[in-house]
């Protein structure tokens, strides 16, 4: 990763104002990784900033040059195929020799790399927000319009839910008692459950049943349902939830037998692709005595029904 500071940039704004070898009448950012740079520009070469690219003066169009930060996919450099375009860095694997129409410039202050780069300017949290910014650009929509403006925000804040299980550790919610002798099946029907599919980040949801056999020890049944929540509040595959599930179950609680069936209706497949609009997956982890061929399993089916 390259940390790029303050003296960095003060010289790649010196580069780039001399090696900008025309003179343009706006100057605009793209949000909202060209903004450092722009403002640095605008000033140095005297160009106000434009608040779109597409500026009018009088009735001409306006010679307008975009700024960003990085060009890394490409992507945000062809959506501006038409201007001059001014960056810091460009990335070895971005697609943009294939703009020629119509022919345009674009500057780099440093020459292509294949790293990761920190902008002095970027924070953690803000560096998400950017992302949420690039996404709706390649969507199609413009950022800054008016219903947009708070979007980022508001997708990064949602995310501290969504993908809160990476913040937990199952063994912390394990604080189990003896099971004072019971040895027979124990199960949590019905429960609830949310995640987001790793393959498209669409939601896949629907309900599942955990169920697990004591060996010395049972959990706070409330405690199967938060265990389900760590496991799926992340990009899952709805197999592994229950893989995770009955995994943590026979470690922990050092179980004689764990099983979690789910059943899922998966977004991904609704709103695109094959567009199965009713169709529900099920999988089923199982583990331990549900394995072996006695009547654990076929009671834990019939409980199920
Ligand atoms: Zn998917």
């Amino acid at each position: 990763m390259i940390n790029y500071g303050a003296t960095d940039f003060r010289e790649d704004v010196w580069l780039l104002v001399k090696a900008i070898d025309k003179s343009y009448d706006y100057i605009y950012a793209v949000p909202r990784g060209g903004i450092a740079l722009a403002v640095a520009l605008s000033q140095e070469l005297k160009i106000p900033l434009a608040e779109n690219p597409f500026f009018y003066d009088d009735k001409d169009k306006a010679n307008v040059l975009v700024v960003d930060d990085i060009i890394d996919s490409g992507k945000t450099r062809v959506s501006y195929r038409e201007f001059d375009f001014a960056c810091l860095h460009k990335k070895l694997h971005c697609q943009i020799d294939n703009i020629s129409y119509p022919p345009t410039k674009t500057y780099s202050a440093n020459p292509a790399i294949d790293d990761w780069v920190q902008y002095f300017w970027e924070a953690g949290e803000e560096k998400a927000e950017d992302a949420v910014i690039r996404t709706i650009q390649a969507i199609g929509d413009v950022p800054n319009r008016e219903g947009l403006v708070e979007t980022p925000k508001r997708v990064v804040k949602s995310w501290e839910e969504l993908y809160n299980g990476y913040k937990q550790e199952p063994k912390d919610i394990f604080t189990s008692f003896s099971s004072d002798g019971y040895n027979q099946l124990v199960l949590l029907k019905d429960i609830e459950f949310f995640s987001m599919c790793e393959h498209h980040m669409l939601p896949f949801f629907g309900k599942a049943h955990i169920a697990y056999i004591p060996n010395t020890k049972v959990v706070g049944i409330s405690k199967l349902a938060r265990l389900l929540d760590i496991h799926s509040r992340k990009l899952q595959i709805q197999e592994r939830i229950g893989e995770e599930v009955t995994k943590d179950i026979m470690e922990h609680l050092d179980a004689r037998g764990a099983a979690c069936i789910i059943e899922a209706q998966h977004l991904c497949m609704r709103m695109r692709g094959v567009g199965k609009q009713h169709s529900i997956m099920t999988t089923s982890s199982v583990k331990g005595t549900f394995l072996e061929g006695g009547n654990a399993r076929a009671e834990l089916m019939g409980l199920i029904k």
